[in-house]
């Protein structure tokens, strides 16, 4: 990919994507899964730089008194070399920086871990690694999914990990393996699906899990990890 970012999206204000943090959140376009059930499909596709970085230090500096923490989120962040300098000035002006990824670059990672450059991490675990082509339409690389979620639960940092759920494309062994992998992480979170207009694979499609049988996985899964939650 391009050494820059593609900044195509930012929400200014949000209390919920970083714990008990107000953050502001920018997305970058472009990613190389193609989730079926991705709600972002408008930011997976987007080739237009909506916002320049000027534009966002600007607004970081105007905002400092009211914002704790900025979330890098997209599309997936690390398909960009140039994110590292971008977290390095963001970092600069005093932030917390939370990362979402699909962890399909472990190096990148790794050093923004290493150089104490983010405080939060956020990695989608997209299914059972057999399984990984069908949901992602892509040939992802298991070995670097693998090695970040070492190099993830190995670090000193807040790190939660998490799956969306819909009926048609996880079923309950599915998920039961996904958890008994990550058992022993601090935190993992089942996404239940929630259908809309910009989903990758289209409205109408997929549906989520009944509650009563998320609550059944709960059961079984929740000794597993420090924290487990559904949402
Ligand atoms: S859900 Fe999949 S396609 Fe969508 S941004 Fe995340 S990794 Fe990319």
């Amino acid at each position: 990919m391009d050494n820059d970012l593609l900044i195509v999206g930012h929400e200014k204000t949000s209390f919920i994507d970083y714990p008990e943090q107000i953050c502001t959140m920018y997305f970058l376009g472009g990613c190389n899964f193609l989730c079926s059930y991705c709600h972002n499909a408008h930011v997976v596709y987007s080739k237009e730089n909506a916002i320049t970085k000027e534009e966002v230090f600007t607004f970081l500096k105007k905002r400092k008194k009211f914002i704790d923490a900025v979330c890098i989120s997209g599309g997936e962040p690390t398909i960009y070399q140039g994110l590292y300098a971008f977290i390095v000035q963001i970092k600069e002006q005093g932030f917390l920086v939370k990362l979402d990824t699909n962890g399909t670059n472990p190096v990148m990672i790794e050093r923004l871990i290493n150089e104490k450059l983010i405080d939060y991490i956020a990695m989608d675990i997209k299914a059972p690694f057999s399984k990984y082509e069908t949901i992602t339409n892509t040939h992802g690389n298991m070995d670097h999914i693998k090695r970040s979620i070492e190099i993830i639960k190995n670090s000193n940092i807040e790190y939660e990990f998490r799956t969306t759920v819909c009926e048609e494309l996880l079923n309950t062994e599915d998920i039961l393996e996904i958890a008994k992998y990550l058992k022993g992480s601090k935190k993992y979170i089942l996404q239940n699906f929630r259908d809309g207009e910009t989903i990758l694979g289209g409205q109408n499609v997929f549906h989520p899990y009944e509650f009563e049988v998320l609550e059944d996985i709960k059961k079984e899964i929740e000794d597993y990890f420090e924290s487990f939650k559904i949402r």
